[in-house]
C-alpha cells in the first residue's frame, strides 16, 4: 500500500453526459426526475474511491443564470444525487457548481478552471496528480490549464470504459 499524499490527487466529473444522461440541446435537468444515471457509473465512482482518489464533481449550470431553474432546485438535485451514489457505496466528497451565463464572465465558468483551483484550496487537491473526465472539451480545457490528466467520454466510451485503465 503506498502511504498517503498529504496533498490528495482527485478525480473531477463533469456531470451531464458524464454521470447522467444530457438534456436535449437547449433544454436543462430542472428536477430530480430529469436525472437519470448513466449505465456503470456506481460501479465507476465507487472504484476512483477504492484507488484512493477523492471524487468530486464539477458542472456549469447556466440554467440558473437563464432562469430555467434555481439554484436551490440544483442544489436538491445534488443533494438526491449524492445520496443514491452513497448508498450505492460511491460517494461524492463535493459538488462544485458554476451558475454564472456566458456573458458574466466569472471564472468558474469552464473551460476556466475556477472550480478546479477552488477544490484545491479547499481540499488541498494536488492538481497535477488529478484526472479529469468531461464530455465536452471544455472539460477537457480547464483540465489541461492545471496540468492535470484529461479523459473523455464519448458516445462509445463511457466512464466506466475510461476509469478502467487506472483504478
Ligand atoms: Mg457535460
Amino acid at each position: 500500500m503506498t502511504r498517503p499524499s498529504r496533498f490528495p490527487a482527485a478525480v473531477f466529473l463533469d456531470r451531464d453526459g458524464v454521470i447522467n444522461r444530457k438534456a436535449p440541446e437547449g433544454e436543462y435537468i430542472c428536477c430530480w426526475s430529469d436525472f437519470e444515471f448513466l449505465p456503470g457509473v456506481f460501479e465507476a465512482i465507487a472504484r476512483l474511491n477504492r484507488a484512493g482518489y477523492l471524487v468530486f464533481v464539477f458542472t456549469n449550470q447556466r440554467g440558473i443564470a437563464l432562469r430555467r431553474m434555481t439554484n436551490e432546485a440544483v442544489v436538491e438535485i445534488h443533494r438526491r444525487m449524492r445520496a443514491a451514489l452513497e448508498k450505492a457505496g460511491a460517494p461524492i466528497e463535493a459538488v462544485f457548481i458554476c451558475p454564472h451565463g456566458i456573458e458574466d464572465q466569472c471564472e468558474c465558468r469552464k473551460p476556466k478552471p475556477g472550480m478546479l483551483l477552488e477544490a484545491r484550496s479547499r481540499y488541498g487537491v494536488d492538481l497535477t496528480r488529478s484526472i479529469v473526465i468531461g464530455d465536452r472539451e471544455s472539460d477537457l480545457e480547464a483540465g489541461r490549464a492545471v496540468g492535470a490528466a484529461v479523459y473523455q467520454v464519448g458516445p462509445r466510451t463511457s466512464l466506466l470504459d475510461l476509469i478502467s485503465s487506472f483504478a
